[in-house]
């Protein structure tokens, strides 16, 4: 299985958390940009003409700020230039401040059938801290706009003042609003973002305290009938998501765009991060690519091993076997043996316990090594 990654780098406003590619001033350049996508989505389609793609999830920044005419015609581009399966997955990002029932209704037409809404958090004041230009009322309007379809409702933990009673607000929201699944992840202070001086003045939630949040939401989410298939990731009524799926498989993928990552024969390679440059490669074609790497052997079993952890569904052990020949716990015996107390076996795979996949970055040290 494969998937197709394009990224769309405009937002409106920079939230204070932020560290990925997005240029909140720079909308103007959208038409230009989007000539530049549709141009390297034909040269990397000539490349990968003998393959068929899977998923198509089209990120950001925020998608949903651009017209959503350039979308369509993304769409078209993409189908032209790539051969999909019979029945994609095609998701999209929203920002719940920037939809309309317009630009739904071109979504569905132009064949996405997934959409992923950054709620964070149903409480206003955070989402002022945030930097984030929608309130709660944005994401119930959007919620009705998307009545019927399978759509993913982000929450984050870790936010400057958050109880359990905002994360109960937040989840109770998601779930009254029909969301299908729920991403769950806890805020990251990254240094350079704003947001990075309240961690640093002690004014967020430390690790165990938004561990306590996890848990909290967690035990919520089950409730509701969503059941957590990956650390931050739960789902109701099978609704995962087929393109994280993916990577969390070691699949290959193509990152079109500005700052697109990709996976492909067995090299990841990243295009550049400054718009400008992209945008001046693509027109005097070149693809916009500054780092690349063959991944080895051993770098490869250590990826296939702490993706497939993250997931409940673990390391198969067949698979490990098919993709390189050996026994995954022979290759990492010595890791194994220090933290076999974490893991369970479910039929032919191995995956961490279920009160321990919260914390497996600590039990995944052990296999770096
Ligand atoms: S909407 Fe997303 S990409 Fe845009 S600034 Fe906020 S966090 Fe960054």
């Amino acid at each position: 299985m494969s998937g197709i990654y394009l990224h769309i780098p405009f937002c409106k406003h920079k939230c204070t958390y932020c560290d990925f590619t997005s240029f909140p001033n720079r909308l103007n350049f959208a038409e230009a940009y989007m000539a530049c996508l549709y141009k390297e989505v034909a040269e990397r389609g000539k490349m990968y003409a003998g393959r068929t793609f899977d998923t198509v999830y089209i990120g950001g920044g925020t998608p949903s700020v651009v017209d959503p005419t350039y979308i369509a015609g993304l769409m078209k581009q993409i189908r032209q230039c790539f051969r999909l399966s019979a029945d994609p997955e095609v998701t999209i990002e929203m920002n719940p401040g920037t939809v309309d029932a317009r630009k739904i209704a071109i979504y569905r037409n132009a064949g996405i059938n997934r959409f992923s809404v950054g709620l964070q958090t149903a409480n206003d004041e955070q989402l002022r801290d945030l930097g984030r230009i929608h309130t709660k009322a944005d994401f119930v309007s959007a919620c009705k706009l998307l009545k019927g379809c399978n759509f993913s409702a982000d929450v984050m933990l870790g936010l400057k003042g958050q109880t359990k009673e905002d994360v109960k607000a937040t989840i109770d929201l998601v779930h009254e609003n029909g969301a299908t699944h729920v991403s769950m992840y806890a805020l990251t202070p990254e240094d350079g973002t704003p947001i990075y001086t309240d961690y640093l003045n002690g004014e967020l939630p430390d690790g165990d305290e938004v561990a306590a949040l996890y848990d909290y939401g967690r035990a919520l989410l089950r409730d509701y009938g969503y059941l957590r298939y990956e650390v931050s990731n739960f789902t109701r009524n099978g609704y995962g998501s087929r393109h994280n799926l993916n990577y969390w498989k070691r699949g290959e993928y193509i990152g079109l765009g500005v700052s697109a990552s990709s996976f492909m024969d067995g090299k990841r390679f990243t295009n550049t991060f400054d718009l400008d440059e992209y945008m001046k490669c693509i027109l005097s074609g070149y693809f916009p690519v500054v780092e690349s790497e063959e991944v080895g052997e051993q770098d490869a079993k250590f990826e296939f091993v702490m993706l497939a952890l993250r997931t409940v569904f673990g390391v198969s052990a067949s698979a490990y076997k098919k993709a390189f020949g050996s026994d995954w716990k022979e290759d990492f015996r010595e890791a194994y043996a220090r933290t076999a107390q974490y893991f369970e076996e479910l039929g032919d795979a191995t995956r961490i316990k279920d009160e321990y996949l919260y914390v497996q970055n600590r039990i995944l040290t052990e296999f770096m090594a």
